[in-house]
C-alpha cells in the first residue's frame, strides 16, 4: 500500500478488515442492517460499563454534530454551562453554546495547563444558576489530558450535570460509569476505536434523556428524538451512514480482538513514547508536560530556524509517507503529530527518521540538537 499513514487525530490509518466491510450496501429498512446498529450500540456502551444505567444515541456526521446534539438536547434553554477552556476543542463548545442560546461562563486556563478541578468547584459554588459542566477530556487542539475523574467528582458533589466530550480518548484512557459519573459522554467512529468517519455518539443516562423531551431546537439534532425512534423500529431517523456503521462493527471486532481498552491505551502510549523520544532525540520539545501528555496526539515547538516552513517540512514528509498535522496555537509556532489509528511503534519510528531527513534536506538546524 502506498497510501501516505495518517498521523493526524483523525480520520486516521485503519485496518484493511475495516474498509473492506465497507464493500458492501445495506438497506436502511432491513432488519441486517437494523441488528448492526443495535449491536454497535451495545459494544459502544459496554465499553464504559453503561448498561444498566445509559442508552447510545448514535448520529449521522463528524464528531461536532454529536457535541452539539447533546448540548442542545441535554441543556434546559434558560440554563447555563460552565466551560472549563484549556484549548480549541472546548473554545469550540463555548461558540456552539453561542448558536444554541445558551448561556456559558468559561473558565479559562492556559492551553498547557489541565482543567483545575478546585478552579471547577469554586465556580459552581458561586453560580447556583449553572446546571451543567461541559468538559472536554482529551483537549485535542494541544494533546493534554484533563482529569475527568477528579472533576466528575466535583460536578456531582455540587449536584450538577457532566457532559464529557471524550472524542479523542474514548476507546483508550479508561472511562466506566462507576467511577465516573456523567449524563452525556460523546465520542465518534472515525477516532480511537479506528472505524472510518462519519457517525457520532452520545451515550447518555437514560433517566436525563427521559427528561429531556422536546427540549432540542432543532429536528436533526434531537437525541431524544432519534432515541425513541430507534427504540420504536430500531432504524434511524433519516438516512444512516450505512458503510460507517458496518466498517464500526468491524473496527469493534478488532478492537476486542486486540484485548480492549487495556491494549490499545499500552500500544498508543507504546506509538507515544516511541514518538516523543525519537523527536527529542532529534532535538525538538513538546509543548505539553510529560505528566499531562495524552498518548492521543503530541504537540512539538517547531524549530526556531529561518530555514523551516511548515508547508515545506509537510510536503517533504508527505513524500516519505507520513501525514503530519499542523498546530492549533494562536501564540506559539508548532506542529502536531498524532500516535492514533491502526499504526504501530515500528511506524511511528520511521515517521521520525523521514522528519529528520527532512530537516536536513531543508538545511532546519535545531538549536537543543547542537
Ligand atoms: C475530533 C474531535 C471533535 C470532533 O471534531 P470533528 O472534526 O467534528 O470530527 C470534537 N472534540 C474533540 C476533543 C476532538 O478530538
Amino acid at each position: 500500500m502506498n497510501e501516505p499513514v495518517l498521523l493526524t487525530p483523525g480520520p486516521l490509518t485503519t485496518a484493511d478488515s475495516t474498509r473492506e466491510a465497507m464493500l458492501r450496501d445495506w438497506g436502511s429498512w432491513d432488519a441486517a442492517f437494523n441488528a448492526l446498529t443495535a449491536s454497535v450500540c451495545r459494544d459502544l456502551i459496554s465499553i464504559v460499563g453503561g448498561e444498566d444505567s445509559h442508552v447510545c444515541v448514535p448520529l449521522q456526521g463528524s464528531g461536532t454534530f454529536a457535541v452539539e446534539a447533546a448540548l442542545g438536547t441535554l441543556v434546559p434553554r434558560d440554563s447555563k454551562v460552565l466551560v472549563p477552556n484549556n484549548g480549541a476543542y472546548c473554545q469550540r463548545i463555548v461558540r456552539m453554546l453561542g448558536y444554541l442560546d445558551r448561556q456559558a461562563v468559561v473558565l479559562k486556563h492556559r492551553e498547557d495547563e489541565p482543567a483545575d478541578p478546585a478552579r471547577i468547584d469554586a465556580a459552581l459554588a458561586a453560580d447556583p444558576a449553572i446546571s451543567h459542566v461541559a468538559q472536554v477530556h482529551c483537549e485535542t487542539g494541544t494533546g493534554i489530558l484533563n482529569p475527568l475523574p477528579q472533576i466528575a467528582a466535583v460536578v456531582a458533589a455540587r449536584g450538577r450535570h457532566l457532559i464529557v466530550d471524550a472524542m479523542s480518548s474514548f476507546g483508550v484512557v479508561p472511562i466506566n460509569v462507576r467511577d465516573i459519573p456523567f449524563d452525556a459522554l460523546v465520542a465518534a467512529s472515525g477516532k480511537c476505536l479506528e472505524g472510518v468517519p462519519g457517525m457520532g455518539f452520545v451515550i447518555v443516562r437514560r433517566a436525563a434523556l427521559e427528561l429531556a423531551i422536546e427540549n432540542c431546537h432543532s429536528l436533526a439534532m434531537d437525541l431524544h428524538d432519534q432515541w425513541a425512534y430507534m427504540q420504536k423500529t430500531g432504524q434511524w431517523r433519516f438516512t444512516p451512514p450505512t458503510h460507517v456503521v458496518a466498517a464500526l462493527r468491524q473496527a469493534l471486532d478488532l478492537y476486542a480482538q486486540q484485548g480492549g481498552q487495556p491494549a490499545r491505551l499500552a500500544r498508543y502510549s507504546e506509538n507515544c513514547a516511541t514518538l516523543v523520544n525519537g523527536m527529542h532525540a532529534l532535538g525538538f520539545r513538546t509543548f505539553i508536560d510529560a505528566a499531562v501528555q495524552a498518548p492521543i496526539i503530541v504537540t512539538f515547538h517547531a524549530p526556531a530556524d529561518a530555514a523551516y516552513d511548515f508547508p515545506e517540512f509537510y510536503r517533504r514528509v508527505r513524500e516519505k509517507g507520513f501525514i503530519l498535522y499542523p498546530g492549533k496555537l494562536t501564540s506559539v509556532d508548532t506542529f502536531r503529530v498524532g500516535c492514533i489509528g491502526a499504526i504501530d511503534p515500528e511506524v511511528m519510528r520511521r515517521a521520525v527518521a523521514a522528519i529528520g531527513a527532512s530537516l536536513k534536506e531543508m538545511g532546519v538546524i535545531l538549536r537543543s540538537a547542537a
